[in-house]
């Protein structure tokens, strides 16, 4: 982090401090200092949804804090390593990143849990479980021995399950099919028969059109809509493996310690306001997508997976996070705490949110 003293301020408040008799000499507003945080994002320059969650916290954070941090994006062009953000966050090379959690799986395993788990819990549900249901302390307890936090960073709302050429009418039509999915996701899927690949975004296009791969999954309409995926691929299913995928910020431990009290504060908020605003953008955008994506190509039909398939998906995940908990007690600590929030919260959410939604005509 590069820490300067501003000396502008300081003059303005020796001025001041002139006038007023009972003014303490070094008072904290006579270092004040500014603090510049260079952050790493995960995604390409001028990124819809996830780079607008950047800009937006970075104009936040420089107006509410007077000037006092700025924040200087480095989108994944620049500094060449959109998945090693947590690497360089964590060695001091960069103050923050911008991030999903469960990219690095393969250096800290815990940390897959808190973007979102298959039949797991809804946006609404899982800020609860971060902000009240002792989410954020275990997503701590993860992060603490790398000399990182880390915070939800926005939620793309729930994903899609995909695109495929081909209707999905029972489990035989899951095996030998060849699927682009990532993480635990592709680890249930692969338990199904589907060949599993996880190619990089750019090259998603291409392989669905020449049939090296037969379905796919990105996000929802909004980010699928630019990717032309619709053009070539005429199924559209509901998902299960993503019900509300959250990134995050990360933090260096050592920046966060230099900040003042006060600018904690307002970096906290900068974060929380700027993550619930992706939630509001993408079910915002993800709406008018799909709204567009309708009209122009009349070819694509929306499905659910039949009751067979969505069950043989559940058992699956559910034994192999069984596994997971069985192999490693953070793990367990934290699959237990989603499970039993889960059990309370759906109650809740069944005789509101869909007890209303099964009760009204579709509008
Ligand atoms: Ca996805």
């Amino acid at each position: 982090m590069i820490k300067k003293v501003n000396t502008m301020s300081i003059r303005r408040t020796l001025l001041a401090a002139a006038t007023v008799v009972v003014a303490a000499v070094g008072s904290p507003a006579l270092a004040e200092e500014t603090y510049t945080l260079r952050l790493a994002e995960t995604w390409g320059p001028n990124s819809p949804i996830l780079g607008e969650t950047t800009k937006h916290f970075e104009d936040m954070l420089e107006m509410m804090s007077g000037g006092r941090i700025e924040v200087r994006i480095d989108s994944a062009n620049k500094h060449k390593a959109p998945f090693g953000i947590f690497d360089m966050v964590r060695s001091g090379q960069y103050d923050m990143g911008h991030t999903a959690s469960y990219y690095y799986k393969g250096s800290i395993p815990n940390a897959m849990y808190f973007t979102t788990v298959p039949f797991g819990m809804l946006a609404p549900e899982q800020y609860a479980w971060f902000y009240y249901g002792g989410g954020m302390e275990l997503m701590q307890k993860v992060y603490e021995p790398y000399g990182l936090l880390s915070f939800p960073g926005g939620n793309t709302g729930n994903q899609m399950g995909g695109w495929f050429n081909e209707e999905i009418n029972s489990l035989e039509d899951l095996d030998g099919l060849k699927m682009r999915t990532p993480g635990f996701a592709g680890e249930v899927m692969s338990e199904l028969g589907v060949a599993v690949t996880n190619l990089p975004p750019g090259e998603l296009y291409t392989a669905l059109e020449r049939g090296t791969i037969d379905a796919l999954e990105w996000v929802g309409p909004a980010l699928d809509f630019p990717m032309g995926f619709h053009q070539i691929a005429d199924y559209y299913y509901s998902g299960w493996q993503e019900p509300g995928a959250e990134v995050q910020f990360l933090i260096n431990q050592k920046t966060w310690e230099e900040l003042p009290e006060e600018l904690q504060e307002i970096l906290r908020v900068a974060m929380r306001t700027a993550a619930y605003d992706m939630y509001a953008k993408s079910t915002n955008d993800n709406a008018q997508a799909w709204e567009r994506m309708k009209e122009d190509y009349p070819n694509v039909e929306h499905k659910v997976f039949p009751p067979e398939v969505m069950d043989a998906l559940r058992e699956t995940t559910h034994r192999l996070l069984a596994e997971e908990a069985e192999n490693d007690p953070l793990a367990r600590e934290i699959i237990t705490s989603q499970r039993e929030y889960l059990k309370t919260v759906r109650k809740w959410t069944n005789i509101s949110d869909k007890a209303y939604l099964d009760s009204v005509a579709d509008q």
